[in-house]
């Protein structure tokens, strides 16, 4: 079996607003295949940790090498994004008066003009690709609804194919299953297990059930800083873990 890359090392970051280390010292690695949670109290640094990674906050101190080759304090926003990290936030930034397929359709070429992509129709093998990215997520039914009208798990799960139709090869969540019901909690676990396949996965959570459920490695932050980091069975036996994160 071939090893399996770093995809994402982070070592000794610290950010700093003003005279404030949002982020102290922080060190996280991210292996090829891997479904990974950050978790961690409020305010424990987690979402500026995504914002360093994707280029949006600066660090002000730390490696931070992507593919074990590119390194990521050097590029813009955009490179970044050219080099392969995928981000979902929180709130759903689907077109809401184009149909799920055109979505996905749009995503696939965004690095093209807009006025090419709506005269060029797609190739037989783009279809393929969305087609099969619909399946994964689920919405192969729906195809050609307008997006506004899916559900909120359905719009959540649109999203998330249409970063990925970027062929990442780190997808970054925040919370990705906020405000969903049990059974849209379920899919989309569901689905992030068949997404590590085909990218490393970075997930912000503060659901530990669903965390416990679908965890593989999990790193825990506080403060800035990073309090533990493993299997979730060690880190739930970790006694500052329990201390500072589960309130015991
Ligand atoms: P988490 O996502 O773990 O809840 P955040 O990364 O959002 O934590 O925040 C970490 C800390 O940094 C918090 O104390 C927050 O108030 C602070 N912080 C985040 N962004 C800024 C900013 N732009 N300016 C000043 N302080 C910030």
């Amino acid at each position: 079996k071939a090893k399996k890359r770093t995809i994402l090392q982070a070592e000794h970051t610290s950010v700093a607003f003003g005279g404030f280390y949002a982020i102290n010292d922080f060190s996280i690695e991210i292996m090829e295949g891997e479904l990974h949670f950050l978790i961690g109290p409020n305010g424990a640094g987690k979402t500026t940790f995504l914002d360093v990674v994707c280029g949006k906050t600066k660090q002000s101190q730390g490696t931070l090498m992507f593919k074990e080759k590119h390194d990521l304090t050097k590029l813009k926003e955009f490179e970044i994004v050219r080099e392969g990290i995928g981000r979902k936030f929180q709130a759903p930034s689907v077109f809401p008066n184009l149909t799920v397929w055109e979505n996905l359709e749009l995503s696939m070429k965004q690095d093209k003009r807009l006025f090419s992509i709506l005269k060029a129709k797609s190739t037989k093998e783009e279809r393929a690709q969305i087609t099969e990215m619909l399946e994964l997520i689920g919405l192969l039914p729906h195809k050609d609804e307008m997006a506004r009208l899916l559900s909120h798990g359905q719009k959540q799960w649109l999203e998330i194919g249409m970063v990925m139709m970027q062929k990442p090869d780190l997808l970054m969540l925040d919370e990705p299953i906020a405000g969903m019901t049990e059974e849209e909690e379920e899919k989309t676990g569901e689905l992030l297990l068949k997404l590590k396949e085909q990218c490393a996965i970075i997930v912000v959570e503060h659901d530990m059930e669903f965390v416990r459920k679908y965890s593989e490695k999990v790193t825990v932050m506080h403060e800035g800083q990073l309090l533990c980091d493993g299997p979730m069975e060690i880190v739930q036996a970790n006694e500052r873990v329990m201390e500072v994160y589960l309130g015991r």
